[in-house]
């Protein structure tokens, strides 16, 4: 055997350019070990809990089969999501995570040089789904107050939109959109262009306002909702998401969907999870009163922030965004820095939260 790696001559392989447009996803880096406390993640928005035991039983089971290729179908997931949303199974397309399920429609939607309008910032995958296709981002700046600019994302759309995404609750800031604004909004876009409603965190949202999305899809066949069993339901590592779409964009979805994507254990285990939703409800009600805990401590302190509809709190730092969250980790917090515009944090574990609240209140804003 020869040592290949100084012979080798330079690769001449000729890689897409769209690549080039490609950031980086920067995930939320696992909680690193302090010296005498526990150290915590709250930096990728995950469900604190560990599975529920009827959630875990079934995926035990259905690992002894994992010689077999997984239903490519995910048929009988696809049924029990339809009927617990009450729409016809044809408008239920699945994929690998809700990002997977994006994925296939850019792909089924944009080629390149055609636009995909979204609020910045927003969630990190999507300027990368739309880049990878050779599609154009086109970003539009949130409001002051972290909100979604629905008037300009709508005089964003241009001949070449073919979609719009709108994260509601958006991450990483937190506040849903409204329904009235989001109907105004809708009635503005073209027929001919997707508006996609990302849900990622819907089950957290308790504003009155709030949309309806799946009874606006009902009612608008350009609209589609996204929705993830990796937040409230805690699935984050089995990788299931889905979209409810009319049955064109769902047919092309689901034909955009690389085979068998969808894996056994998380087909069994999202199932099992939609039966055991009660009980998992009492853990989002959990986190969701947790969540009215720190932000009434954090308004007591004097943070101004964002509302949030989601599982995480925004403190939009600026400049002192890599400080903040040193400060945070120098407590045993694993938080998420977004360059110069601020910090996501997770509600999770109670005694996380408090250690969050112990380091806003220390830290200085002067
Ligand atoms: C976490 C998140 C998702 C879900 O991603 P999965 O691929 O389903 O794990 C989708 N959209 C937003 C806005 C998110 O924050």
């Amino acid at each position: 055997m020869t040592d290949g790696s100084t012979s080798t001559p330079a690769s001449q392989v000729r890689l897409r350019k769209a690549l080039d447009a490609v950031p980086a996803y920067v995930a939320g880096r696992p909680a690193e070990a302090q010296a005498g406390i526990t150290a915590y993640k709250i930096s990728s928005n995950e469900n604190p809990y560990p599975p529920l035991p009827s959630v875990l039983d079934v995926v035990r089971e259905q690992a002894g089969q994992m010689n077999r290729y997984p239903d490519m179908g995910v048929t009988a997931l696809t049924e029990a999501i339809a009927q617990r949303l009450d729409v016809p199974a044809a408008r239920v397309a699945t994929g690998p995570g809700s990002v997977g399920v994006l994925g296939q429609v850019i792909t089924a939607f944009c080629d390149p040089g055609d636009e995909v309008v979204f609020a910045w910032r927003s969630f990190e995958a999507y300027p990368i789904l739309v880049a990878l296709a050779g599609a154009t981002p086109v970003q539009v700046p949130l409001t002051s107050e972290a909100r979604h600019d629905l008037d300009a994302m709508a005089d964003a759309i241009t001949d070449r939109t073919k979609v719009v995404l709108v994260c509601t609750p958006n991450n990483p800031t937190g506040p849903s959109v409204r329904t009235a604004e989001l109907e105004a909004f809708l009635d503005r876009v073209r027929d001919d262009v997707l508006v996609v409603l990302d849900e990622a965190y819907l089950e957290f949202v308790t504003s009155d306002d709030a949309p309806d999305a799946v009874a606006i899809h009902r009612a608008r066949p350009n609209v589609a909702v996204l929705r993830t069993f990796s937040k409230a339901y805690g699935l984050a590592g089995l990788r299931i998401g889905y979209a409810v779409a009319h049955e064109p964009v769902a047919e092309a979805l689901r034909k955009a969907a690389i085979p068998f994507g969808v894996n056994s254990l998380a087909q069994v285990a999202a199932i099992a999870s939609l039966e055991a939703f009660d009980e998992l409800d009492v853990r989002v009600k959990e986190l969701v009163t947790e969540r009215a805990r720190v932000v009434a401590e954090l308004e007591r302190q004097g943070w101004e922030l964002p509302d949030t509809d989601a599982n995480f709190v925004w403190f939009p730092m600026g400049e002192r965004t890599a400080e903040f969250a040193a400060a945070c980790q120098a407590a045993g917090l694993t938080v998420r820095p977004y360059g110069t515009d601020g910090v996501r944090a997770t509600i999770a574990e109670r005694e996380a939260n408090d250690r969050l609240l112990e380091v806003t209140a220390a830290f200085s804003r002067d």
